[in-house]
């Protein structure tokens, strides 16, 4: 099974990753735990060149691409074979987040996406997505307190509620795939509400 963890910056999906992939060796399923873009060497080496700050601005279309480059060497060397393998694969972000930051937020048309996502995945979708969702100041505040507000840390809060927007109309226009999870909870019952998933997910 294909898992994907999905949300604007600080909504707790590191944390809450962590605990699906505890709750999951709980229930005895071996998972594997990745992240996007990353995952691989290479693909670390496309995040950190997507990531570094510069002089120049980065054209939309280059950090599509380079989003799709580094997901095409992350799923066809890592994600496919885990599943092959029999693995859960746990990832952080995936080609929802592709569509909710360089379409709804940068402004890329979704068909371009749409024909990159087919051209590198094929028929190849999560199976479930879990979005963690929370109003985009409750995240920035969270995020900036660990001063991990990047490159984007100047661009207005009208950029990660674009994002946030794309996130729940995919969420709401699919709901047999994705699960909405309420990130402004506390803590406690976030993490209740994960491992609740990763046990329905078992049992489907
Ligand atoms: O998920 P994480 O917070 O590690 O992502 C690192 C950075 O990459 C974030 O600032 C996120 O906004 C950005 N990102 C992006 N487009 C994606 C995925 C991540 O701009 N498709």
């Amino acid at each position: 099974r294909f898992i994907t963890f999905e949300g604007t910056e600080g909504v707790g999906k590191s944390t809450q990753i962590a605990n699906a992939a505890e709750t999951l060796k709980e229930l005895g399923i071996d998972c594997v735990v990745t992240r996007e873009p990353g995952g691989t060497p290479m693909a670390e080496s496309i995040r950190e060149l997507l990531l570094a700050p510069r002089d120049e601005s980065v054209n939309e279309l280059t950090e599509l691409l380079l989003m799709f480059a580094a997901r095409a060497q992350h799923l066809h060397t890592l994600i496919l074979p885990a599943l092959e393998r029999g693995q859960w694969v746990l990832c952080d972000r995936f080609t929802d987040a592709t569509f909710a930051y360089q379409g709804g937020g940068r402004g890329v048309p979704s068909e371009r996406i749409a024909l990159l996502e087919n051209l590198v995945q094929g028929d190849v979708r999560p199976d479930q997505v879990v979005l963690l969702d929370a109003p985009v100041e409750t995240g920035m505040t969270r995020a900036r307190k660990r001063g991990q507000l990047d490159r984007f840390e100047q661009e207005a809060v009208a950029f990660f509620q674009r994002i946030r927007d794309t996130y729940l109309a995919r969420a709401k226009a699919a709901p047999s795939r994705y699960s909405v999870v309420n990130a402004a909870d506390s803590l406690e019952q976030v993490s209740a509400h994960i491992r609740e998933l990763m046990c329905k997910f078992q049992s489907d």
